[in-house]
Parts: structure tokens; sequence; C-alpha cells
């Protein structure tokens, strides 16, 4: 049985002050893991997801006009513009489901979504904690390309690291297995391109605005065993907020 880890939260619980949320940020290239890690965080600590990739998907599947409007811009691998990604972002996070933390998979993405960010951590009393997940991006696409993804239920596969049990289906619903189309390699090839240019300057920002990031080799390591360490990670920051602390953690993977 892995350790029982805490929703992290950045005030003690003896304190009199209603406890901060913790929005968990997974932060990295496309194919370094964010989805999976999702996945095993969900179950950890039962808080939910918020995947702006999945959800505009979802409207892609239902062809409505947000759909519409994305669908040529994700299929090539571009990102989507910001005012629609933070008002989808905004409105999940006032869904009751988020009320002791929630996990961001894919949010924020550039420096216009990372101003929004602080703004609604704050109008919802959270505090992030980043996690950012460090690949090799030759490894990246060997791995995007063994992508397979369930259209019903979300679940993520790869034919070499984490294969269905049936080839081709789905363990948990027996949907059959797609291939998203934007996993091919000249868009995956866009999109490491645009996660280099609008996204990787997020960092800075993160450090410049004292958010708490961690750092973590995602390249080496088996998906379970990333996760043990998310895990520590995400235990060490509760630590340094119940110390009030918030920019000296004990933890040497601070970044
Ligand atoms: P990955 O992290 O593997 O790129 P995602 O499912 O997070 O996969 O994103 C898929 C696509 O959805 C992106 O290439 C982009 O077109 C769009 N997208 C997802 N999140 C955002 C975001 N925060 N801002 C703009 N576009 C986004």
């Amino acid at each position: 049985m892995p350790p029982e880890v805490v929703v992290p939260s950045a005030v003690a619980p003896d304190s009199d002050q209603a406890p901060v949320k913790c929005a968990i940020v997974l932060f990295g290239p496309p194919g370094s893991g964010k989805g999976t890690q999702s996945q095993f965080l969900i179950k950890r600590l039962g808080i939910p997801q918020i995947s702006t990739g999945d959800m505009l998907r979802e409207h892609i599947r239902c062809g409505d006009d947000i759909g519409q409007a994305i669908e040529q811009r994700m299929r090539a691998g571009l990102l989507v513009p910001d005012e629609l990604v933070n008002v989808l972002v905004a409105e999940r996070l006032s869904q009751p489901d988020t009320g002791r933390g929630f996990i961001l998979d894919g949010y924020p993405r550039t420096s216009a979504q990372g101003r929004v960010l602080i703004d609604l951590l704050d109008r919802n009393n959270a505090e992030a904690v980043v996690i950012h997940l460090l690949v090799d991006y030759n490894i990246i696409i060997a791995r995007i390309t063994g992508r397979r993804q369930c259209p019903k239920c979300g679940t993520l596969y790869n034919l070499l690291s984490r294969p269905p049990k049936a080839a081709g289906v789905c363990d948990l619903d027996g949907e059959e297995l797609i291939i998203r189309e934007d996993d091919r390699e000249q868009v995956i090839r866009e999109r490491l391109d645009s996660y280099e240019r609008q996204t990787s300057p997020l960092i800075a920002f993160f450090r410049e605005t004292g958010r708490k990031m961690y750092e973590v080799d995602a390249s080496r390591v088996t998906p379970v065993a990333l996760s043990e360490r998310i895990c520590e990670l995400l235990d060490c920051a509760a630590w340094s907020g119940k110390q009030k602390k918030p920019g000296h953690s004990q933890d040497g993977s601070r970044s």
C-alpha cells in the first residue's frame, strides 16, 4: 500500500483561517505524462483533473460553435485562443467538486493564461504547486506515436509502457481505442515548437511570481515511480505551507 497523501494545504489545520485549496499545476511539454499523472493523483487525492485539452476535444466531439471554431487549430497542433480557454477554466473552477482542490493539466500554457490563473487562484482561495515534468524531446516523439486513448472515458494507454490488457480496447469499458489526430509526428513537432515558444516562458513567470515549483525527471522512470515522487513533493509542499514559509521549501528539488 502506498503511504497516504493528504491534499496539500497552505494553511495549518489548527489555523482559524479557511483552508486554502491546492491547485496542482502539472506543467511540461506534450507527452511528458501530465494526463497519466493526473489519473494517479485523482485516485490518490480524490480531487478532479481539469484538462483543457479534454474540454476542448469534447467541444469538437459535440460539433458545437466552440468545437467548430477550434478544430483546425487543434488538428494543426496550434494553441487555441487564450480568451476561450480562460473562460472554460473559470467556469470549471466554479463547480463544487473543486472545493478541496484540483489538478490543472495543460493550463496555463501562455503568459496571458498564467496572469489569468493568478487571478483565478485568488478568487478561488487556492494556492498553486507547480510540478514541472522534464522529458527529452526525442523520448517524447517516441512516446506520443505509441499513445492511444479511450474516446469514452479518456483513459490513456501507451503501446510500449502501458498497453491495454486486450489489444486495441479500453480495460475499463471495452471501447475501441483511438489515436488522436494531433499525435502524428509532424503535428507533434509543431506542438513541441508551440511549447518552446509560448509555454516554456511560464517557468520564469512561476518563479517571478513566487509560486512553489518542483522539477522532476519524467524521462527515465516508470509512471508509478513518477507518481510516488510527485506525491512526496506534494507532501513537502504541504509541510512548507504549514510552516508558513512558502519561499523556503526543504526539498532539494525545488527549482
Ligand atoms: P498535450 O499536453 O499532449 O499537448 P493536450 O490534450 O493538453 O495535450 O492539448 C491538446 C491541444 O489542445 C493543444 O495542442 C492545443 O491545441 C489545445 N490546448 C490544450 N490546452 C490549451 C491551452 N491551455 N491553451 C491553448 N490551447 C490548448
